[in-house]
């Protein structure tokens, strides 16, 4: 069933109508208003961060929130305490998705940011202990119903009993309820906004946030960019945008209440600007910029079938990060020798079940077969942190601090029937083609010796069922990407059959910054002498127990790290396949002898500054 009257096109329009009508000119400034700036029209620019290269110019999509798929049903008497549980859930990370908003808008000007937060703040208060959150309670409780059809009966009743009262401003007040239902069930069934599928050609996507499940949907032939108010550069959003290509900008202040849906908007993802009804000189500038792009991106493509290696003859294995299986044919035509990272977590995205071995198998196998004798690595699942999946129900409950709890391995070992699963499929894909698996956020040798076990234990399974499996077993390879597991990697090598290094995490985790906050974006620094011994640390660790490492964090696929991460030893490398080219281009630039000497200079420094300056000075000059 569907959830009716939410913030539907037409009536955010007659909200905004209502809002100017009951204002007047000297009351609060109308919805469409907020951080608008200059007049209706004319250009304007916003910041935030560029966090996948290159321009989109488009008319812009806002993301409302739309009819959303509302799950009816009655419950036990012995569940009500958990579907409660799952409401204050629900309420709780719907009051911070609201607290964040606002703490953005304060960087607005002066009466935006004002009327935004008054807004915001009757939000946040319909949240705490108002009649609605009393009513929905109370449903759940006496009623027996699950916690979204509880919101939805509650707001329809709020909704109506404003509406009746006749006053057009409590009228328009429904809205606002209305909305916070639509939060709340969002949040309870983890709906992504919704798929792109029907946007006309070009569309510029514009939400207050988007999820790595929401950006899944984006097809880059058909959306050309997209750029939202939360989200920070390493969060797994931004990884999926440059991973299909997509231009994308976020954590930029006002973007909402600056653009409308219909507006021309370019985004520009290299700089970190918005364009809002930019000037015809302004769109002719960028239309250059982007033809010079594609200039540049057809050069790069001439390097394809060259190998990477060092003009001293120093060979590096290039390999891409696949977040979905239809970036195969952009990672091959980019000249990727194999699959450094397949990321599972979309199979578990945008649905309400969990996936089989067989439908596992198939995607594997097909992925396996279309690399045609080239090595895949695919890593288990690593849902947790910002990276949440519908399918898994209670077992990815968010927990208190998500990015500590119950995620990526150690989920798979609790529930060790995702584990199988994951692990029969993997090894029947190896029947077809050279396979490694790889296994996040281990944390201990221990996790690694469990697995082992428990793959062995599968592998029995499966030839006693006659299945064709790989054969020798698959290497067992650990994401070092804790920072424990970092100091222990001595300890955990002659456990592991390969490294690979996850420097996203690594730099989140060792210091204690949130890859996916756009407020404390700027200090998130993997150049940071903490983060870059511990990568020194497991890569010599790796190498003296004579295991392959690769480094396959986003720091891989930018060419301004190459020096560093060869100097350090480094000679598997996996990326976006849109980074490909350029990371080529500079390893066949580059002398190995000279990278390893600017690294063990680096090393000896104390400050991430200065250690950024030598890395610039080298790339400059050589
Ligand atoms: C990493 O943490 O560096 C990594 C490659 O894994 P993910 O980005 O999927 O967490
Ligand atoms: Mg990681």
């Amino acid at each position: 069933m569907k959830i009716d009257g939410m913030a539907t096109e037409e009536t955010k329009a007659a909200r905004i109508e209502d809002r100017q009508r009951q204002a007047g000119p000297k009351g609060p400034l109308p919805l469409g208003s907020f951080g608008a700036g200059p007049g209706d029209g004319a250009e304007r620019v916003i910041s935030g961060l560029g966090v996948a290269p290159g321009i989109a110019i488009g008319l812009a999509h806002l993301v409302e929130s739309g009819s959303i798929h509302v799950p009816e049903y009655r419950i036990e008497a012995d569940a009500v305490e958990a579907e409660r549980l799952r409401f204050a859930e629900a309420l709780a990370a719907a009051q911070q998705q609201i607290r964040k908003v606002k703490a953005k808008a304060t960087t607005l000007p002066g009466a935006a940011a004002e009327e935004i937060g008054f807004l915001l703040d009757a939000h946040l208060q319909m949240l705490t202990g108002s009649r609605v959150v009393r009513g929905v309670e109370r449903r759940i409780v006496e009623e027996r119903i699950n916690a979204e059809a509880a919101v939805q009966a509650e707001i329809a009743q709020v909704a109506q009993d404003f509406t009746a009262l006749g006053d057009a401003y409590l009228a328009a007040r429904a809205e606002d309820v209305r909305e916070v239902g639509s939060r709340l069930i969002r949040n309870l069934t983890q709906t992504p906004y919704q798929a792109f599928s029907r946007l006309p050609e070009g569309s510029i996507i514009i939400a207050e946030e988007l999820t790595p499940a929401d950006t899944a949907l984006m097809d880059p032939r058909r959306i050309g960019g997209f750029a939202t108010v939360l989200g920070g550069a390493e969060s797994h959003t931004a990884i999926m945008a440059r991973s299909l290509g997509l231009p994308a900008v976020l954590g930029v202040a006002g973007l909402i209440g600056a653009v409308k849906t219909g507006d021309m908007v370019i985004v520009d993802g290299t700089m970190g600007r918005i364009v809002i009804h930019p000037t015809p000189e302004t769109l002719a500038d960028y239309r250059r910029r982007q033809e010079e792009i594609a200039r540049v991106e057809r050069q790069l493509a001439q390097i394809k079938g060259l190998p990477a290696v060092t003009r001293d003859g120093t060979s590096v294995t290039l390999q891409a990060n696949l977040e979905l299986p239809r970036e195969l044919e952009m990672a091959l035509a980019a000249g990727a020798e194999g699959i450094g990272l397949l990321r599972t977590e979309f199979l578990y995205m945008n649905r309400e079940d969990l996936p089989e071995e067989e439908e596992q198998y198939e995607v594997f196998r097909q992925l396996v077969e279309g690399l045609d004798g080239r090595p895949i690595t695919i890593r288990t699942l690593d849902i947790g942190g910002d990276k949440l999946a519908l399918s898994l129900g209670v077992h990815a409950a968010v927990g208190s601090n998500p990015a500590l709890g119950l995620r990526a391995i150690r989920l798979s070992l609790k529930e060790r029937s995702l584990l199988e699963t994951q692990l029969a499929a993997i090894l029947r894909a190896g029947a077809h083609g050279p396979v490694r698996i790889l296994l996040p956020m281990i944390s201990s040798v221990g996790e690694v010796r469990q697995v082992r076990e428990i793959l062995k234990a599968v592998a029995r399974r499966l030839v006693k069922e006659g299945k064709r499996i790989a054969d020798p077993l698959p290497a067992l390879g650990v994401m070092i990407e804790v920072p424990g597991a970092a100091l222990a990697a001595d300890a955990i090598a002659p456990a592991a059959d390969f490294f690979a290094i996850g420097t996203n995490d690594l730099t989140m985790y060792t210091l204690a910054i949130d890859r996916g906050e756009e407020q404390v974006a700027h200090l998130y620094n993997p150049l940071h002498p903490a983060v870059l011994r511990l990568l020194q640390f497991t890569t010599e660790a790796g190498l003296r127990a004579r295991i392959p490492v690769s480094v396959c964090g986003e720091i891989a696929g930018d060419p301004r790290y190459t020096p560093l991460l060869l100097g350090l030893g480094i000679r598997e490398l996996s990326m976006a396949a849109t980074a490909l080219p350029r990371v080529k281009q500079r390893i066949r630039s580059l002398d190995s002898q000279a990278a390893a000497r600017c690294a063990r200079v680096i090393m000896d420094q104390s400050d991430s500054g200065r250690i950024a300056a030598l890395l610039d000075d080298f790339n400059t000059l050589a």
